[in-house]
């Protein structure tokens, strides 16, 4: 890569960390207030519930995370984007897509098993900071809900409506997923600034994408034509998971 390419890539994740960081300092505050008037965030290190989520990124989040990759991690994470792509490809419904990445695609590769710790804590991407549970761990796992009896699911929706902070719905803190819009905007532009286009989809993918010279002088050229036609060479090319704009 030339110097000017690293040098307007560098723009792009120096902006992302920055988003990270003030997205950090203000979901910090909000969690303070939120303790303050008897609110409770139940993840914590070592909770892995939610790594098994299919994660929706931008590329500028992608080459944050690519940077931090050694070789056999960055191996790791290419097989579960053609697991990602194999799925996608088969699945006949997004519940079915969702339901089988938990179970079948399963738990991120950058996950510490040892530890339940994310190994790259510092580069992890906005879905995995703004991702907060209102409710003990199990209730994120990925088939609770199937599991629940029909007496369960009434008791969840009824604990659900009373707890503060939840969309009434669900039970992941929704204002702390409000706050990470900045981040997202951040990113959008910090693209089009630095690429004229915006690429976003699956994380996996994307961060396998972010590190390969090829898509990636396409994308500095905004040729998202050729950009595919890389993608599609390596079997990283899906409409779902992989898209321009
Ligand atoms: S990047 Fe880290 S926090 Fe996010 S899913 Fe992977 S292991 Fe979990």
């Amino acid at each position: 890569m030339t110097d000017q390419a690293q040098r307007v890539n560098g723009d792009v994740t120096e902006a992302v960390r920055r988003a990270y960081d003030r997205y950090g300092r203000r979901s910090g505050e909000w969690m303070e207030r939120y303790a303050r008037q008897g609110g409770r965030v139940y993840c914590a290190s070592g909770c892995v519930a939610c790594c098994n989520m299919p994660i929706r990124v931008s590329l500028a989040e992608a080459l944050v995370m690519a940077a931090e990759l050694d070789e056999g991690l960055a191996a790791a994470v290419e097989a579960h984007a053609r697991a990602a792509i194999a799925n996608a490809r088969t699945a006949r419904s997004d519940d079915e897509y969702v339901q089988r990445h938990r179970l079948e695609v399963g738990f991120c590769p950058i996950l510490d098993r040892e530890t339940g710790g994310c190994s790259r804590y510092e580069a992890r991407p906005t879905r995995c900071r703004d991702t907060f549970s209102a409710f003990p761990a199990h209730f994120c796992e990925a088939d609770v809900w199937e599991r629940m009896s029909a007496r369960e699911r009434a008791e969840y929706r009824r604990e659900v409506a009373r707890t503060p902070g939840t969309d009434g719905e669900l039970h992941f803190i929704a204002p702390l997923e409000h706050l990470s819009e900045p981040v997202w905007e951040t990113a959008s532009r910090a693209m089009v600034d630095a690429w004229g286009v915006e690429v976003w989809g699956d994380y996996w993918v994307l961060t396998t994408l972010a590190r390969d010279e090829r898509f990636m002088a396409a994308i500095m050229a905004g040729d998202t034509r050729a950009a595919w036609q890389r993608a599609s060479g390596r079997g990283l090319a899906h409409r779902m998971l992989l898209e321009f704009a």
